[in-house]
């Protein structure tokens, strides 16, 4: 080879691998300029995608159905009633007076995200996720119904404004409008409750403009994002989908291309009827583009991890159809970890996946039993500063201020009771005996308690204060001290 010929070989391997390299410095749903490419990903089918709707049906019911469902206390299940600082999760009311709570929630949420994420890589986006859900298995199953499939749309979306295309459009934009107000009224069945929202129904808009306008802003975005902005959704905007580069590693579960398999030594190449691919070193990808041309983000799954990779699994299924059609092992792209393909090992629970889901479980039960095996009423009694005992006959007293919380969902009337002193007594100094205490209130006030001196022992009695429910049951106790001169 004289020097001008390895040269040339050197400029065309340089230009060849910038080709191969230019995934990495551009996304898939836009052109080198900037712009928008449309992506018309071809209507999967198959073993996972079979199983994907049917859990997105399932999550689907519940999300529709869950504002509306009445537990036996008479809460919803959810409500997020972000104006009035009300929150109901699984039937239990959250106030602001619990924003603490609600605060280490979602810390431990945050965690149990970012370590289920490092094993289990984004199988929340592909299965879980409702932009998923309502994109891939609501909006554009419509789309397939209405303009079928990839070619047809293809084609629709490049001809003229015809009666066929407005009829289409028209019947298209129409449907994603109503299931886009439908969507925005049960979300605001979460924010407001759904009896109110059945009210606000029943009423009209005319006697509740601003909420008429508030939805008809949220269809509007709705339709946005499911009519256009689409996978730029999960590309652009999701601070998970950003997230993914740095939680993911080696050993993290993904949707995979078995690049050893697929490649071999002599890399992929077109399916030759007849042909040994494995003597001729061909790898078992026949470059039928068939995982392309089915994902939804517009992405080359063959080249490797990337930011706009869903984890949706319609690649899987469509590559093992063609697995199967040529007669080769399913199975080239399948969950796997990048560690499993480059040692080819078969996907397996390892310790490291048992361990962290082990940590999950735990974490699961402690944020519940954490949220939701607080009291429905909270009191605590301290010391009016600069007021010491007060000795009275026989007796001494103490003032305290007594903070109580109510988070029940209805009003209750509430007494104090002195628990650790049978002969002591306590008193409401700035009001009734009986306290009513509104729903999701806090109330507060000044409490003396009086002992008789001989049942005081020590110059810091602990003293027990409990609250009472109008038929004595007790609602909640506080443990603090008592002042006494000795
Ligand atoms: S579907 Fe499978 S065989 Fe076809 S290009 Fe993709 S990886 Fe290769
Ligand atoms: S690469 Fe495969 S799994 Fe990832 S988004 Fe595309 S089709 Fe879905």
């Amino acid at each position: 080879m004289n020097m001008d010929d390895s040269q040339i070989k050197d400029q065309d391997l340089a230009k060849l691998s910038e080709e191969e390299e230019a995934f990495r410095s551009s996304i898939g749903t836009m052109d080198s300029k900037g712009k928008r490419q449309w992506v018309f990903p071809k209507k999967p089918s198959g073993k996972f995608t079979k199983y994907r709707t049917w859990v997105s049906y399932f999550l689907l019911a519940i999300l529709v159905i869950a504002p509306f469902v009445k537990l036996p206390n008479g809460n919803p299940l959810f409500m997020f009633n972000i104006p009035k600082g009300q929150f109901i999760i699984f039937g239990f009311p959250f106030f602001t007076s619990d924003f603490f709570l609600l605060a280490i929630g979602m810390i431990a949420t945050i965690v149990f995200i970012v370590l289920f994420t490092v094993v289990y890589g984004r199988i929340f986006c592909g299965w879980i996720c409702p932009q998923t859900i309502f994109m891939e298995h609501v909006f554009r199953r419509i789309e397939y119904w209405i303009e079928g499939d990839r070619p047809k749309q293809m084609k629709l979306a490049k001809q003229e404004w015809d009666e066929e295309k407005i009829r289409k459009r028209l019947l298209k934009w129409t449907i994603f409008s109503l299931i886009s107000f439908l969507i925005a009224n049960v979300f605001l069945a979460y924010v407001i409750g759904s009896d109110e929202l059945l009210e606000l129904v029943k009423e009209g808009p005319n006697k509740n403009w601003s909420t008429f306008i508030g939805l008809i802003v949220f269809t509007g975005l709705f339709y946005f994002i499911f009519a256009w902005f689409r996978e730029q959704v999960c590309t652009l905007v999701c601070p998970y989908g950003r997230l993914q580069g740095v939680l993911i590693d080696k050993k993290t579960i993904i949707v995979a291309y078995d690049f050893k398999r697929g490649e071999s030594t002599a890399g992929r190449s077109k399916f030759r009827k007849g042909e040994d691919r494995k003597a001729a070193g061909k790898g078992d990808c026949i470059d039928c583009k068939q995982c392309v041309v089915v994902c939804p983000t517009g992405i080359d799954i063959r080249n490797g991890t990337q930011l706009e990779c869903v984890n949706c699994t319609a690649c899987i299924d469509a590559c093992d159809e063609v697995m199967e059609k040529v007669n080769l092992p399913k199975g080239l792209i399948r969950y796997a970890s990048e560690e499993n393909i480059e040692t080819g090992q078969k996907f397996k629970f390892t310790g490291r996946m048992i361990a962290y889901t082990l940590v999950l479980i735990a974490m699961v039960v402690a944020i519940n039993s954490f949220l939701f095996s607080r009291n429905d009423v909270e009191v605590k009694f301290l010391h009016v500063p600069g007021k010491n005992y007060k000795i009275e006959g026989e007796s001494i007293s103490n003032v305290y201020e007594y903070t109580m919380y109510n988070k029940t969902n209805g009003d209750l009337r509430v007494k104090f009771g002195l628990k650790s002193h049978d002969d002591g007594k306590i008193r409401v100094l700035d009001g009734p005996s009986t306290i009513v205490l509104t729903k999701g209130n806090v109330q507060q006030g000044v409490v003396e308690v009086r002992i008789p001196m001989a049942d005081v022992s020590s110059y810091k009695e602990p003293v027990t204060m409990v609250a009472l429910d109008e038929n004595g049951k007790e609602l909640d106790e506080y443990l603090t001290s008592f002042s006494a001169p000795y």
